[in-house]
């Protein structure tokens, strides 16, 4: 199979052939060779320095963070949490995690043994993959996919295995995801809510799922970072709830999305035991531990009453609502609103730009709307066609982001 580091082991070989001497090397490793630009971020660098923008482009919320939790960060900083904590994360902290982890996930954990707070759900994933992935072992990720994944499977040596989700209702065929599984394969990367498509696996899939990773013995590594963000009344359902998955899964979440938190890099990873060792090892020798007074101050966060979650809820729903029907006007098109999530992924083919990235182009230059191009949620070389918005945005920022699509619209309009 053709990859960055066969090429380079035969570019070696060959030149060792013709001079007798290797190659010079590349100053950069081969695993970050293949790791590229994000338009995710490019988007966020640009947005600081361009004026008047109106961004619907990192995914992340305007809202500030709730004033009970700003006072429990000082709090936590004037009462002196400020050197490192256990590495694991303050026992106080995991015992809330495991805590919401009943109330919400149904998920029963020992927080002394399966519970690990990291620097994030980035951390959460990267030191997973590294504690179970050997070089070679197959990982397999729905196509599209958080950007992160691809990352994060190629610094672990692992080899992605795309399944696709099939547009425009972004579902698998059963029969290609079970192609997929073989002696190889080491985990599957699930992630619901789906980011970048809104998807909110149901039952039967996650079902389905469970069935192959028990016959083939494959780990799930589940991200769960935006499982309060569904709508329409659905339940977000945690894959090691599933009848014998609870032994062969990894959950992962975080504070950053829920609590409008995420400068506050706070993530964990619950985990049989055996993974937890593993993976505490990993984290250990990362970052060490999360920030300390930002755990003290999560596990207010933790504690915050259900209402605090319908009332997100509803906020965001409403914003998803507003979004999807200017973003239709406009022309971009999708088979259904997002079940999940704070973001919506269009289809703009027909809008007549050669691809993504000349719309995104078009849309950050000549209207200053930021949006993100799909192509970063698909495998480098996929030939793509879609736009992301974020909607956890205030009122003032749709309202501009409408205006700006309606003058979009018109543009269009006049320009056929
Ligand atoms: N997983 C998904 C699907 C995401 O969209 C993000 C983006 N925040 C993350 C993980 C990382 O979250 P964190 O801020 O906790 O590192
Ligand atoms: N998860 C967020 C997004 O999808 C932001 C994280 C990032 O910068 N990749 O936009």
């Amino acid at each position: 199979m053709f990859s960055l580091k066969n090429l380079s082991a035969r570019l070696n070989a060959l030149a060792q052939c013709i001079t007798g001497k290797p190659r010079s090397r590349s100053p950069i490793s081969d695993r970050a060779l293949i790791i590229r630009d994000s338009n995710i971020r490019d988007a966020a660098r640009l947005v600081s320095q361009l004026p008047g923008i109106t961004n619907l482009g990192q995914g992340l919320p305007e809202y500030p963070a709730p004033q009970i939790l700003k006072d429990a960060a000082v709090a936590a900083i004037n009462a002196d949490w400020n050197q490192y904590s256990n590495t694991w994360g303050y026992p106080q902290l995991r015992e809330a995690i495991a805590g919401k982890m009943k109330h919400y996930n149904g998920v029963d954990a020992d927080p002394e043994t399966e519970i690990t707070v990291t620097v994030g759900a980035s951390e959460a994933l990267n030191a997973s993959l590294l504690a179970t992935v050997n070089p070679g072992d197959e990982v397999i990720i729905f196509e599209p996919f958080y950007e992160n994944y691809h990352p994060n499977v190629a610094i672990c040596g692992g080899t992605p295995r795309y399944v696709k989700l099939h547009s425009p209702t972004w579902t698998f065929d059963r029969k290609e995801l079970a192609a997929a599984f073989n002696k190889r394969t080491r985990v599957i990367l699930i992630n619901t809510p789906h980011n970048p498509t809104g998807r909110v696996f149901t039952m039967e899939e996650l079902s389905f799922i469970a069935d192959l990773c028990k016959k083939w013995d494959v780990l799930a590594i589940t991200d769960e970072i935006y499982e309060y963000m569904v709508y329409d009344g659905r339940k977000h359902i945690s894959m090691a709830t599933l009848p014998g998955m609870r032994d062969r899964t990894i959950t992962i979440s975080g504070l950053s999305k829920t609590f409008s938190i995420t400068g506050w890099r706070l993530g964990y990873a619950v985990a049989p035991e055996k993974y937890t060792r593993a993976l505490r090892k990993v984290h250990d020798y990362l970052t060490l531990a999360a920030p300390s007074p930002m755990q003290i101050a999560g596990i207010t966060a933790l504690n915050m009453p259900d209402e605090f979650y319908a009332e997100m809820v509803a906020k965001y729903q409403q914003m998803r609502d507003q979004i999807c029907q200017v973003a239709q006007e406009a022309g971009f098109e999708f088979a259904q609103k997002p079940e999940g999530t704070y973001y919506l992924f269009t289809d703009p083919s027909k809008l007549g730009f050669e691809n993504d990235r000349k719309l995104w182009e078009h849309l950050l230059y000549d209207h200053k709307l930021a949006t993100v191009a799909g192509y970063c949620f698909f495998r480098p070389d996929a030939k793509t066609n879609h736009i992301r918005f974020c909607y956890a945005k205030s009122e003032k920022t749709i309202n501009a982001a409408k205006e700006k699509l309606i003058a979009f619209r018109d543009g269009q309009i006049e320009g056929q």
